[in-house]
């Protein structure tokens, strides 16, 4: 089996573009063309579809619509076949640092695509045999990095172990690349729950000529136990070939697939440098592996990310807390709506407090949420008891409630 790595993805790397573009102009030129002659004689200007400013449609033209997107639908479908068929046929070798609840999630889908291996501080290799991984155990991480051609490590350790975990690689990078080429440091990709955390310190700690990706898998074990389809995907080209990627821009590639970096100089996803075409191609094979699974994937900044996920995340978490907090039990007389708080419950108990605490100390808009939460406890209580009209002679009621 052909293993796909940065160095000899130089020809593959064209050779994939060259595929999808021809399959692209192949299928979808004439399909356009004809669906836009179609359009084009039910434009504004045609008489057939429009009277007197108010749209109409001749007998027949919803059969033919429907019938192009009949035709759209199976070209989509062979390009996909066409995309997993390259992706199978050069997969890509994928350690994982972190072989804990989530690391070992991520590894059973990666293993249908590409060889993993794991490795961890607690002996996880009976698990990873039978996910069909191999295993390294954390203390032989010189061995993890030296011993395996891998084209990606994927980071999925606790949120507060993240720092001393990517300082601890450093050196086996490092060495790496002096022994085999610059070229030989895997693409660096982290999975945590907080992103702009995740960021600051891979830009920090991972030697320039390493390639980032930051993403966040918005789905676990438990709400993704069923696979990753429709479940969200976001993450940031955060480096690549040296070229530090302004997220803003680079999330909102233009049509002719430009984009700036961080000096506003404009680049392109095909731009002809080599390592650049190498690096985006190993980028574009990893995230592949999360739309085949069938993720929606969304580009985003990581500060975007966190902006959003205090509000919806964390809030979540936190309420999962408070309410495990209050000792709730499932009754005979159970409501719809309280079997769904005991699911809640149960959902972020289920996840490690370390996750928690990090979603917590590391989002810095997670405080702000917590302040809002209490804000409005205070408001609801105060709204009850001035409907009760206790508001003025209950002591405290104006107080906080917390
Ligand atoms: P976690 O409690 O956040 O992390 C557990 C993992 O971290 C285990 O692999 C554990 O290794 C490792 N670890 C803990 N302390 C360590 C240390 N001091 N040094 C080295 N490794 C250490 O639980 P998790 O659910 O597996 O999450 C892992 C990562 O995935 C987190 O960053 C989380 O934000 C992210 N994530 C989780 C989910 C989810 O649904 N759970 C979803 C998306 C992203 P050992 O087991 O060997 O001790």
């Amino acid at each position: 089996m052909l293993r796909y790595s940065k160095k000899n993805s130089r020809f593959g790397a064209f050779i994939f573009s060259f595929v999808i573009v021809a399959a692209v102009s192949a299928f979808f030129l004439p399909a356009v063309n004809s669906t836009a002659t179609m359009l084009s004689s039910n434009t504004p200007q045609s008489d057939s579809i429009y009277e007197g400013g108010v749209p109409t449609a001749n007998a027949g033209d919803l059969e033919k619509l429907k019938q192009e997107e009949a035709r759209l639908a199976s070209m989509l479908a062979s390009i996909r076949q066409q995309k997993l068929s390259v992706l199978r046929s050069r997969p890509l070798t994928i350690g994982i640092i972190g072989f804990g609840r989530f690391g070992q999630f991520i590894a059973q889908s990666f293993t249908k695509y590409g060889n993993v291996v794991g490795t961890s501080r607690s002996d996880y290799t009976d698990i990873a045999n039978e996910i069909g991984a191999k295993y390294v155990p954390l203390s032989n991480l010189e061995g993890f990095v030296m011993d395996h051609e891998l084209d990606v490590i994927v980071v999925a350790v606790s949120i507060v172990s993240f720092e001393d975990t990517i300082k601890d690689l450093v050196p086996h990078l490092k060495k790496k690349m002096q022994l085999k080429g610059k070229d030989a440091c895997p693409l660096i990709v982290d999975v945590l729950s907080v992103k702009e955390h995740a960021r600051d310190i891979m830009l920090k700690h991972l030697p320039e000529e390493c390639d980032i990706l930051s993403s966040h898998p918005m789905f676990g074990p438990d709400s993704a136990r069923n696979g990753w389809q429709g479940h969200t995907f976001v993450y940031e080209r955060t480096r690549i070939d040296k070229m530090l990627l302004d997220p803003s821009q680079m999330n909102r590639v233009d049509s002719d697939a430009n984009f700036l970096d961080t000096k506003g100089v404009t680049h392109n996803l095909h731009e002809n440098s080599e390592s650049h075409i190498e690096g985006m191609d190993r980028v574009e094979r990893f995230l592949s592996i999360w739309e085949e699974e069938g993720c929606k994937m969304i580009p985003m900044s990581c500060k975007e990310h966190d902006e959003f996920t205090a509000n919806s995340q964390f809030i979540t978490h936190l309420m999962g807390r408070i309410l495990g907090a209050q000792g709730l039990q499932a009754t005979p007389v159970d409501t719809k709506g309280f079997q769904n708080v005991l699911r809640l419950i149960e959902t972020t108990h289920s996840d490690s407090f370390d996750l928690f605490f990090g979603l917590y100390k590391y989002n810095r808009n997670s405080m702000d949420t917590i302040v809002k939460l209490k804000e409005s406890m205070d408001q609801i209580i105060a709204k009850l008891l001035q409907k009760e009209g206790k508001s003025d002679t209950l002591p405290g009621a104006k107080q906080s409630c917390l």
